[in-house]
């Protein structure tokens, strides 16, 4: 009898097809920490699966980093104020997206802040000097950057710009990502970049709980929200921050100002598509509550929770309207 039992679970563990099971993987990239779990009857198609997951998000970053002088990005940086430069397909409708999110926010999201922006550094508690801030904030101005669709080229109007896609590409990158499971048949999974992620279908009959961090207390949660076939992104104050003249300089500026912004303390945005989610959460934060949530509750589908700089909750109407 005992046998019997342990030679059926040693043919299940042989026989990887036999039962379906949960299977993730994680790894840095884009300097924050990338995880898929995905639900998968197959071993090897599982692996292969969060291998093309992890791929994509190194594709992403290679085209999109700041920092790698390989990258479109850089080479955008380093040569568009002087000349046209032609991007790809999917770095130019990223560059559309951004603008839209400008445009809608009157220049809170501003892929142009980092003309002041790239003067922090976080690590080493470095803020811009009083010169560089205001030597460059001219330079900060979405309608400063030109783009060309017949030519898939961006030209930037200021020779001090620079930009900075850290606002949107981790969303853009999941969804890329989740894309790429859906084409593997794949049903229930969950990608998360940092603060960006997206559900796709449940966890097996019931949703997938998603904590929203407790912005003063580290590994605690202020909200837990339950999710379906969605997008969650949380923008935070305590993301990479330093203290500095006993102020909270931290990674979402005010492109009217060039320096952190400090109405709120988190922001989380719910939405069908995580490069939405992420462009958003950091728009509502610079918003602040009351614009913000007029934005958001203005757009079908989309939801935000905002954790005030009292601690204190504020849901968008959609939200109020489905709590018990
Ligand atoms: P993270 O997931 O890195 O915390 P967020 O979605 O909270 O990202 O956005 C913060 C990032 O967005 C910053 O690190 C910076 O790269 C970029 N950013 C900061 N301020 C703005 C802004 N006003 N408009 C667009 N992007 C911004
Ligand atoms: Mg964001």
């Amino acid at each position: 009898m005992a046998s019997s039992v342990l030679f059926s679970v040693l043919l299940l563990l042989f026989n990887n097809s036999a039962y379906a099971q949960w299977h993730n993987l994680a790894e840095d990239i884009m300097g924050t920490r990338v995880s898929v779990e995905l639900w998968h009857k197959d071993q090897l198609q599982a692996d292969q699966a969060m291998a093309a997951v992890m791929a994509v998000m190194h594709q992403v970053n290679a085209s999109m980093s700041p920092y790698l002088e390989s990258s479109e990005l850089y080479q955008l940086n380093a040569h568009a104020a002087q000349t046209p430069v032609v991007v790809s397909a999917d770095l130019f409708s990223l560059l559309q997206k951004s603008l839209y999110y400008s445009k809608i926010s009157d220049g809170k999201f501003d892929i142009s802040f980092a003309s002041v922006g790239r003067f922090y550094n976080y690590r080493k508690s470095l803020a811009p000097s009083e010169r560089e801030r205001l030597d460059n904030l001219p330079a900060i101005n979405y309608r400063q950057i030109q783009l060309n669709s017949a030519q898939s080229s961006v030209r930037f109007l200021h020779p001090q710009l620079k930009i900075d896609l850290g606002g949107i590409a981790k969303g853009y990158a999941v969804d890329r990502a989740i894309a790429l499971l859906e084409q593997r048949g794949i049903a229930s999974a969950i990608v998360s970049a940092g603060g960006d992620s997206r559900i796709l279908g449940d966890r097996r009959g019931t949703p997938w709980v998603m904590g929203i961090r407790h912005p003063r207390k580290a590994e605690q949660y202020a909200v837990r929200i339950p999710l379906i076939n969605s997008a969650i992104s949380t923008s935070g104050d305590y993301e990479r921050f330093f203290i500095k003249d006993e102020q909270r300089v931290h990674h979402i500026i005010n492109p009217a100002t060039g320096k952190s912004v400090s109405s709120v303390q988190s922001v989380s945005i719910l939405a069908p598509l995580a490069v939405d989610s992420d462009a958003l959460s950091t728009t509502v934060f610079v918003l602040g509550i009351e614009q913000g949530l007029a934005l958001v509750n203005n757009m079908p589908g989309i939801d935000a929770i905002i954790i005030a700089a009292d601690g204190r909750l504020h849901y968008s109407d959609e939200l109020l309207r489905a709590q018990p």
